[in-house]
């Protein structure tokens, strides 16, 4: 994983000066609600970061309205990411915490088209508590679970 980390405060982090035109980006597209524009890092040719154009750090600090911008946002993007680069394959990521491998604390989805043999790994180790753990899961979430 990459090893920037920015925990600035609200208005002073990368995205935020990225968004007020403090510093320069590779700006691909923005509305209202977000903004995308090309990862420095470029993991593969057409690597952009769409990101809420105000400060939140992480999914659980967004609004619902921006949640649903961001993801067509990142939907339109990938539409023009396939349409130049086209990669057979595209992956979304979006990292919420240090142990989620958040390195940015503005939230922000990466659109990431995809190569055999490109490198970009997630380790996925599966557990298979049962259908029985299962269900006390599901119960414990919806008994908290909050309907728009
Ligand atoms: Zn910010």
């Amino acid at each position: 994983m990459p090893m920037f980390i920015d925990t600035s405060p609200p208005g002073q982090c990368i995205f935020c000066r990225l968004v007020s035109g403090d510093i320069p980006s590779a700006k691909v597209y923005e509305d209202a609600l977000t903004i995308a524009f090309m990862d420095l890092g470029q993991v593969n040719p057409g690597h952009v970061l769409v990101a809420t154009r105000r400060h939140a750090a992480t999914l659980l600090d967004i609004t619902a309205e921006e949640a649903a911008a961001v993801m067509q946002t990142a939907q339109r993007v990938a539409r023009a990411v396939q349409a130049v680069f086209d990669p057979p394959g595209l992956t979304l990521l979006q990292a919420n915490g240090r142990e989620g491998d958040q390195t940015v604390f503005h939230f922000h989805l990466h659109v990431v088209p995809r190569h055999g043999g490109d490198g970009i790994a997630l380790s996925w180790p599966r557990k298979e508590p049962g259908a029985e753990v299962l269900r006390g899961y599901a119960e414990r979430l919806r008994a908290v679970l909050v309907t728009a």
